[in-house]
């Protein structure tokens, strides 16, 4: 029974993933999620219900579009294999709790606000900066807000959050843009972290803070020397969902080692 249920939560996710594909496609430009049905970005031919199975489709059909041949990205399955194994991480560690639910929704909306700013950057000629659909952040915002307050009991933990999660981003990306006359972050990555603050408390941010901009600059770096480019802008918003997930996971271990409780 154990290893159906675990099954069957990998495929809800699975599946969510496939919407957020839908999302994270359509979102940043503006076009409706609901009409038109799925359909190929290359030929606009309609995608039929058995090409448009998570996961396995885009094995069997290789990448390719079956009536043009375009290619179709990786990033699709990899969203929908990404969300359907940490949503199957999130029952295994919590159960069929309230906390399982509130992790759901973090790794949904981390995640689509995370592929959406890839791919538009992806899009971009220098890979400069993404977009982070307002759309999703908000969603995700009132979502957090409500399933934080079931898994904690108290109002107060989503709205300290948030609060922690905004001021955590807003107040040195508006210093820097006050001392250099220039953008610092942008105001995706700031609404994200508040959605973050919501869900995980106003005890995360601080990781959630630090953590990203350490992986950020690693990644950074590493992609500089590999693609022997200079002043590359990268996306911030997939490193502030890596920072997250990761405190989903290891928060109690992390507050132990940074505050000592
Ligand atoms: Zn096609």
């Amino acid at each position: 029974m154990e290893s159906l249920s675990a099954f069957y939560i990998f495929c809800i996710g699975a599946c969510l993933g496939s919407f957020m594909n839908v999302l994270t496609c359509r979102l940043p430009r503006g076009c409706s999620i609901v009409t038109p049905p799925s359909s190929c970005p290359s030929c606009r031919v309609r995608i039929r219900q058995f090409d448009n199975i998570p996961i396995i489709s885009w094995f069997i059909l290789k990448g390719r579009c079956r009536n043009c041949g375009a290619r179709i990205s990786i990033m699709y399955p990899i969203a929908e294999i990404l969300t359907g194994l940490l949503f199957l991480a999130a029952y295994l560690k919590l159960g069929m709790t309230s906390q399982m639910y509130l992790a759901f929704s973090i790794i949904f909306f981390g995640l689509a606000a995370a592929f959406a700013d890839l791919m538009t950057a992806l899009d971009t000629e220098n890979f400069e900066c993404g977009i982070i659909p307002d759309g999703i952040v908000y969603t995700g915002l009132g979502v957090g807000v409500v399933l934080s307050y079931f898994a904690n009991d108290s109002i107060m933990f989503p709205v300290y959050g948030a609060v922690t999660g905004f001021l955590g981003l807003f107040v040195p990306s508006y210093l820097f843009k006050l001392i250099r006359k220039k953008e610092g972050m942008g105001g995706g990555d700031i609404k994200l972290t508040a959605m973050f603050g919501a869900m995980l408390g106003a005890k995360s941010v601080f990781f959630i803070i630090f953590g990203s901009a350490f992986f950020g600059a690693v990644i950074g770096i590493a992609a500089q020397i590999i693609l022997k480019k200079k002043n590359m802008m990268i996306p911030f918003g997939p490193f502030i969902t890596l920072a997250s997930i990761i405190y989903l996971f290891y928060g109690k271990t992390l507050d132990a080692l940074l505050f000592g409780i």
